[in-house]
């Protein structure tokens, strides 16, 4: 398996010179473009990791399933899809013009950023700590890392930088979408972004998905109907507006963050964690969707 990893990840490495590191995000910009990391969990929790995998990145929109399940085991399916739809967009992930020309008004999915942001309102807690404490308690218990935590310097750097997140979330407010305070909510939004993982913690979350919601010895942390949301959504909106062209390809739920890491779940077999942040013009690690095609050809994982 080791073996195999690493040809793959020695044939990919081409892609990330026709990728960019995203940079709206000061901090982000940082990153090392040239960094590519690949680990593997299996159903008996054997890992096996090739390239760059213990380099620390930041969740980004990988935190979106995560807050979409603690959204749910706080408020319930019908609370949190009377304010989220569950359609694709075909839009950029940070794109605003459907919050105005659908009616009636509420974000498409929970996998782009107004329906994220409004997950996260959903997540209970008295403010923006409490809700991310909630989150991250969530977090570690999935990756088995009990020393995941906040990247403070990528979450101020977002915090000042958000401009287009606070116009949609005071439009939602508006719209009556989102309740409360909205700079709270969009301060739990920031610090979910800023988690910090890296690959190996990556595949171990997607390894509980693929595992229903179990941990290897056994222990319900996600709820199977909850785990079945979730990874229906990662089919159908996971890869932003590439979601599509990446189910044909690939056939793996699979979340992706701006910041180059992509999660993928294999129902019943492995979790997968890449990193890589160059990335495509639809915002995705450019060498990490390559990576999950090869890997999917090489061990028939489609699940379709
Ligand atoms: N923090 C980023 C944002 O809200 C997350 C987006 C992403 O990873 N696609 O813009």
């Amino acid at each position: 398996m080791k073996e195999m990893l690493q040809k793959i990840l020695a044939q990919n490495r081409c892609w990330i010179k026709y990728g960019k590191v995203a940079n709206y995000i000061p901090a982000l910009a940082k990153a090392e473009p040239k960094h590519l990391g690949i680990s593997i969990m299996n159903i008996k929790g054997q890992a096996v990791t090739v390239g760059d995998c213990c380099v620390k990145f930041t969740m980004q929109s990988i935190s979106k399933p995560l807050a979409l399940i603690q959204a749910l085991l706080d408020s319930g399916p019908v609370e949190v899809f009377r304010k989220v739809g569950m359609e694709p967009t075909g839009d950029p992930f940070n794109s605003i013009v459907k919050l105005e020309t659908l009616k009636p008004s509420k974000p498409l999915n929970p996998m782009i950023n107004a329906g994220a942001i409004t997950t996260t309102s959903l997540i209970k807690g008295k403010d923006s700590i409490e809700r991310i404490e909630r989150l991250l308690k969530l977090v570690r218990t999935m990756a088995g890392n009990k020393n995941i935590g906040i990247n403070r310097e990528m979450y101020m750097s977002e915090k000042e930088t958000a401009d287009r997140n606070r116009a949609m979330a005071y439009f939602m407010r508006d719209t009556g979408v989102l309740e409360g305070d909205v700079e709270e909510v969009l301060d739990a939004y920031f610090m979910q972004c800023a988690i910090e993982v890296s690959c190996s913690d990556i595949a171990a979350i997607a390894l509980c998905l693929a595992n229903r919601g179990l941990t290897i010895d056994g222990r319900e942390i996600v709820p199977g109907d909850i785990v079945r949301v979730v990874t229906t959504f990662m089919v159908t909106c996971g890869m932003y507006n590439a979601s599509g062209e990446f189910a044909i390809k690939a056939g793996i739920p699979a979340k992706s963050g701006v910041s180059g890491g992509i999660m993928a779940v294999v129902p019943g077999k492995m979790g997968i964690g890449v990193y890589s942040p160059a990335l495509d013009e639809r915002g995705n690690s450019i060498a990490g969707v390559h990576v999950l095609e090869d890997l999917s050809a090489w061990l028939d994982l489609s699940i379709f």
